[in-house]
Formats: structure tokens, C-alpha cells, sequence
């Protein structure tokens, strides 16, 4: 579950099952540190207990054989006698010199011999003395202290214990405490698996839904759960799948688009020079053939070229950008086009202002003002007036095309700036037409920075508004 695999390729760990296991780390350490504490705390707890009741028998033991005067073996004996019980394990008596005086064990006695316990030669040294270990399941004490009268030491009282019943105590709570330690961690540990298996689980169907994207299925979004960064995640995935199913379409519609426009002229083409091979034709006519094939060949050569165009507009390639006036473009796209306007006696006025500079890239502008005084050309009625202007409205340049021909249906305003769309095929093909020439106008515009719009009436005529920002360096330094 940890360690996945995808298609052989990538072995990782995911994120959540190390956060998982950070977080099985971290807690392990807390109840462990929290497992010893406990466990230590009680013992003391325990331990100065059995130092207070302890020490309180020897002070007791003290007084006693202080009371009696003369320390000397039967005294000490008789004075034990009359103590009564102090329910320890071993008591021994010593004097000034660490001489066991009274023990009370029979067997292994140490009566009359000099005792080198840590425990005596500090309470000989007029201190209180307590230490204590846990072994086995039993509590093992011990304590002494010093027997004082008017200030002399006269010996000491050493006793020890045995306490099974409370190390007993000791032995359940700490095996409580490791039983519910180990309870919660193996509860960490599960919670934590399996939060990073619903994260992971999550995560995978990400994955999941990239990978058949990445095979090109756009079909499938990806199911959006939770409200947390995996479903942003997600949110933004599918915006993206969204957006690259749209792209997928637009690039199959172009490329269908483009394959069957390439394919009418070249079927003409097909058509024509087999005509010419197979029938026993006029010198005359085959000219004419001949003529049709070229007018073909040229008409495949300029669509060749605006879909280059298209295909560099759509690549948005950063040319780098100039300052450039639009009057000077305009009259050089006027002067390349007055042959084509004489044709069809068309008049082409040119008001523009001399000094109305603009961002732009010389070659793009050329290529707008080209397409759209061809057109206004193309569509005009034969002995009709074309009119550009040029104005500055505070730091907008507008620059106009306006002609006289026949207009374009209301229908089909919104679609004359899309690839391919023609209003009338038949018309436009035979004027050469393309249908590419004003999407290419709108990617150039928009990729400077500016807006393009169209009035059209029929039978009236059609005005194509340009919007640039103006470049005026004078304000803008
Ligand atoms: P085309 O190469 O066919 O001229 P365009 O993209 O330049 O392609 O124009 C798309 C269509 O818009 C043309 O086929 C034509 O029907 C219409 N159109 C463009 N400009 C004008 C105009 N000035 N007057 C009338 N119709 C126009």
C-alpha cells in the first residue's frame, strides 16, 4: 500500500504514509516518555511513603533505647522486648563504634562484630539515612538513624524491610500503564494507516485521472470529494481538463477544416490536368485549363501562407515589439493594394494622422491593415468608395475601414472572426477567399494588446474599428 508502482515505471512512497509514519513516530516517543514518568512517579510515590513510616520506626527504636540509659547487650534486649512489634525484616543496634550490639536475625547474627553498612556509617555520622530498590516484584529497605542523648552519639538503629504486597501494587500499575500505552499506539497506528490510505486513495484517483488524460481521453473528471487542498487540486485538474478538451477540439475541428479547404483546389487541379491528358483538346482550351491550374496553385500557395500566419499568431511568438506610426503602414498597404482597387474602380481615401505611434510589430500591423483593405476591396461594389481613418481619442488610436459593398448578414456577424467561416462560399472562392483572413486580424490584434469591432449593414456596407493603445513616449517618460 506504501510502495506503489505505476505502469513498472516510478516506485515512491506516498507523502501520506510518511506523514503516517512521522506522526506513529512521534507518539510512540510521548506514550514512551509518558509510560516511564508515570511509572517512575508511582515508584517514588511508593518509595517516600515507606521512608517516612520507616524512619519514624527508628527515630522510635531511638528513643527507646536512649531512654534506658545504659547501652549494653541485655539492656538493648530487654528494650526491643518492650517495643513490641515494629514489623520489619531486621533490626540491629549498634554503639558509638559500629559494634552490633543487637541483631535481631538468630541465624548469621552479627552481635559483637563491627558493621561497614553504608547505611550505618552514615547514621553514625548523625545522619537520617533511607535507600530502597525494586527488585523482583518486591519493595527492599532500608534505613538507620543515629541514637542521640544531650548531644553524644550513643549508636544507631538499622533496620530493614521487605515489602511484597506494595511492590506487588507497583508490578499491576506500571503493567496498567504499559497495557494502555501499547492500546493507544496500536489505536495511532490504525487511525493513522488509515487516514493515509483515504488520503492516498484520493491522491490515486488523481493520478488515476491524469494518466488516462494523458492518453488523451478528456472525457473523464475527476469526482470531487472533501473541502481541503486535494479537492482545490482536483478542482483545478479538471479546469485544466476542461480547457485542453476545448483546445483538443478546436485543433481537430482546424485540422479538418484546413485539410478539406487544402483538398477543393487541388481536386480542381486533379480534375483539370486530367481533362487536359485525356481529351483531344483546342490548343485554346487547354491554355484556359492551364490558367484555371495556376489560379488553383496560387490560391493553394495563399492559403498555404495564412495558415502560417495563423499558426505563428497562435504560437505567440514574442517579437520583439517597436514603436511604429500607423499612418506610415496604411500607406504602404494602400500603395500594394491601389492595383487591385483600379481592377474593380474602386477609390480608396486615406484621412489618417500623421503622429499616432503605437506598440506593435511593423509585420503584424502590415498583415491587419492588408487583410482588411483587401477586403473592403474584395466585398465592395464595383465603382464604390473605400475610406481609412485615423483619430486619437485620448490614448486610443481608432482607426477605421469603411467601404460601400454589400454588407454583412446579422447572423453572421459573430462568426466572421472564426477560422474557415465564410458568408458566402461560393462568392468567396471565387474572390480567392480563405475564410482565415480576419481570425488571423483578431490573433494579431489581441496579441498587441488591442480590440477589434464590426458594423455592418446590407446593401450600405461594412466598417471594421480598430482600437490600439497609443505609445506616447513624450507623457509616458
Ligand atoms: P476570406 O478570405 O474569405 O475573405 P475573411 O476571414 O477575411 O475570409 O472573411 C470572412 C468572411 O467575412 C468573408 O468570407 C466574407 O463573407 C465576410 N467579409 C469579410 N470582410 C467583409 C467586408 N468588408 N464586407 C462584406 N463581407 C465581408
Amino acid at each position: 500500500m506504501a510502495i506503489s508502482s505505476r505502469n513498472n515505471k516510478k516506485r515512491y512512497i506516498s507523502t501520506h504514509f510518511r506523514v503516517a509514519l512521522i506522526y506513529v513516530a512521534i507518539s510512540s516517543l510521548v506514550l514512551l516518555f509518558l509510560n516511564i514518568y508515570t511509572s517512575r512517579s508511582s515508584q517514588d510515590l511508593f518509595y517516600k511513603n515507606k521512608e517516612a513510616t520507616m524512619i519514624e520506626r527508628c527515630h522510635f527504636a531511638a528513643s527507646e533505647i536512649k531512654a534506658i540509659g545504659v547501652i549494653n547487650r541485655g539492656t538493648v534486649e530487654k528494650a526491643v522486648k518492650n517495643m513490641g512489634s515494629l514489623r520489619v525484616e531486621r533490626l540491629i543496634i549498634t554503639d558509638s563504634d559500629g559494634i552490633v550490639i543487637y541483631d535481631s536475625l538468630e541465624e548469621g547474627s552479627e552481635v559483637g562484630k563491627s558493621i561497614h553498612l553504608q547505611e550505618v556509617v552514615q547514621a553514625l555520622q548523625k545522619n537520617d539515612v533511607f535507600t530502597s530498590t525494586f527488585e523482583n516484584g518486591t519493595i527492599r529497605s532500608q534505613a538507620a538513624t543515629p541514637i542521640m542523648s544531650y548531644g553524644t552519639l550513643l549508636g544507631c538503629v538499622y533496620m530493614t524491610e521487605y515489602d511484597a504486597e506494595q511492590g506487588a501494587l507497583i508490578t499491576s500499575l506500571q503493567n496498567n500503564i504499559l497495557t494502555i500505552t501499547v492500546c493507544l499506539e496500536i489505536a495511532i497506528i490504525l487511525f493513522s494507516l488509515l487516514i493515509s490510505r483515504t488520503f492516498s486513495a484520493r491522491i490515486d484517483n488523481l493520478i488515476a485521472s491524469m494518466h488516462i488524460i494523458r492518453e488523451g481521453d478528456y472525457s473523464k473528471p475527476v469526482k470531487i470529494e472533501g473541502h481541503d487542498e486535494i479537492s482545490v487540486l482536483g478542482e483545478e485538474f479538471n479546469e485544466l481538463r476542461s480547457r485542453l478538451e476545448a483546445m483538443d477540439a478546436t485543433r481537430r475541428q482546424f485540422v479538418s477544416n484546413a485539410s478539406h479547404e487544402l483538398k477543393t483546389p487541388l481536386a480542381s487541379i486533379k480534375l483539370l490536368s486530367d481533362s487536359i491528358l485525356q481529351n483531344d483538346m483546342e490548343p485554346e482550351t487547354v491554355r484556359e485549363f492551364v490558367e484555371d491550374i495556376g489560379n488553383e496553385a496560387d490560391r493553394l500557395n495563399r492559403m498555404s501562407q495564412k495558415l502560417l500566419s495563423l499558426s505563428k499568431a497562435d504560437a505567440k511568438l514574442l517579437e520583439p515589439s517597436e514603436v511604429i506610426q500607423i499612418s506610415d503602414t496604411a500607406q504602404k498597404v494602400v500603395r500594394m493594394l491601389t492595383p487591385l482597387a483600379q481592377i474593380r474602380n474602386i477609390r480608396i481615401a486615406l484621412h489618417v494622422l500623421n503622429f499616432c505611434p503605437i506598440l506593435c510589430n511593423d509585420d503584424d500591423l502590415y498583415q491587419i491593415l492588408f487583410n482588411l483593405v483587401e477586403n473592403g476591396i474584395k466585398y465592395n461594389r464595383e465603382n464604390g468608395d473605400l475610406t481609412i481613418t485615423l483619430n486619437r481619442i485620448r490614448n486610443t488610436a481608432i482607426l477605421k475601414i469603411k467601404d460601400e459593398g454589400m454588407g454583412i448578414p446579422e447572423e453572421s456577424l459573430p462568426h466572421i472572426f472564426d477560422r474557415f467561416y465564410r458568408v458566402d462560399k461560393a462568392r468567396s472562392r471565387s474572390t480567392g477567399g480563405s475564410g482565415l483572413g480576419l481570425s488571423i486580424v483578431r490573433d494579431l490584434v489581441e496579441k498587441h494588446q488591442g480590440k477589434i469591432t464590426v458594423e455592418s449593414t446590407i446593401g450600405v456596407g461594412s466598417v471594421f474599428t480598430l482600437y490600439f493603445p497609443v505609445f506616447d513616449t513624450e507623457k509616458s517618460s
